[in-house]
């Protein structure tokens, strides 16, 4: 009869035997693992033309995500103000810098195609007998070679995102409200650029309505005086009467009237005022 505490024994020096020669396979394995790794690198031709690459290609170095917040210091204002009026704040506030910054990434996009279609074009040069000369394993070369060279590949930004958080909190703490959105490189482009059209739209607006009033001239002016017989065309008070007379637009330039006698008309100080606040607003 055997005796139990010898089999059990017995049983833990096998596993022991084998976790320790489990171990020792893994670690066998690891190391030649290892100097196929090592041969590889310092033999593949495709790797060193792919370093040559990456040295001669130099891409910016940005961040990849960008966050913005902004606390509202009521309800109905945190209600009214979404995600996007924070992007177009934030955008204005900062156009410079965002516009240094993507201008750096659409270089690192254009540039990564460069590098992306010139590294598509590299192949492995290795040959059966070549790798047998170096004791590797001629597809687990190739293998090797190939993690490597994804491995060693440049991964540039090319991408930027931009998260917009609203916040609000209650004054005594009790509610908190947040909304966020986050923005890609492309969202961030597309409303950078209908920002700006707006502006350039603003401007050019402005230009053309201070166009059309310098086209009010003196001879203009006592033209029209002289066609509407020197009277207000509204009360009909004359200059004689002490009224002051005016040249003015009927329909204002800010809402496209042009400085042309037919839409000059003569008014004196009083009914110019009394012309209504909205009209005398948009005619500035
Ligand atoms: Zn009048």
């Amino acid at each position: 009869m055997i005796d139990k505490h010898m089999l059990n024994d017995t049983l833990n020096v096998l596993i022991s035997i084998g976790i320790f020669g489990i171990i020792l396979i893994l670690l066998v394995t690891h190391i030649r693992n290892a100097k196929r790794i090592k041969k590889v690198r310092n033999t593949s031709v495709l790797l060193e033309e792919l370093n040559k690459t990456n040295e001669k290609t130099h891409f910016h170095c940005c961040e990849t995500k960008y966050t913005q917040s902004r606390m509202m210091l009521s309800k109905p204002a945190y209600d009214r103000y979404s995600c996007g009026h924070l992007l177009d704040d934030i955008l204005l506030d900062a156009q410079h810098s965002f516009h240094k910054l993507l201008a750096k990434v659409k270089e690192n996009r254009e540039k990564y195609n460069d590098y992306k279609s010139e590294i598509d074009k590299l192949k492995s040069t290795i040959t059966e007998e070549e790798a047998k000369r170096l004791g590797v394993p001629y597809q687990g070369y190739l293998e090797i070679e190939k993690a490597l060279f994804a491995k060693q590949q440049l991964s540039p930004t090319v991408d930027v995102t931009l998260t917009c958080i609203v916040e609000y909190t209650s004054p005594a703490g009790r509610n908190h409200y947040s909304k966020s959105n986050t923005y890609s490189y492309t969202n961030v482009i597309q409303r950078l650029c209908a920002l700006e059209e707006i502006s350039k739209h603003k401007e050019s607006e402005t230009y053309k309505r201070k166009m059309e009033r310098a086209k009010m001239t003196p001879k203009l002016r006592f033209a029209v005086i002289e066609r509407d017989g020197r009277r207000c065309q509204i009360c009909g008070a004359r200059q004689e009467d002490g009224a002051i007379l005016h040249v003015d637009h009927i329909i204002p330039v800010a809402r496209g009237g042009k400085t042309e006698m037919s839409n000059l008309w003569t008014l004196c100080d009083m009914c110019n005022l009394g012309k209504g606040t909205q009209i005398l607003e948009n005619d500035v």
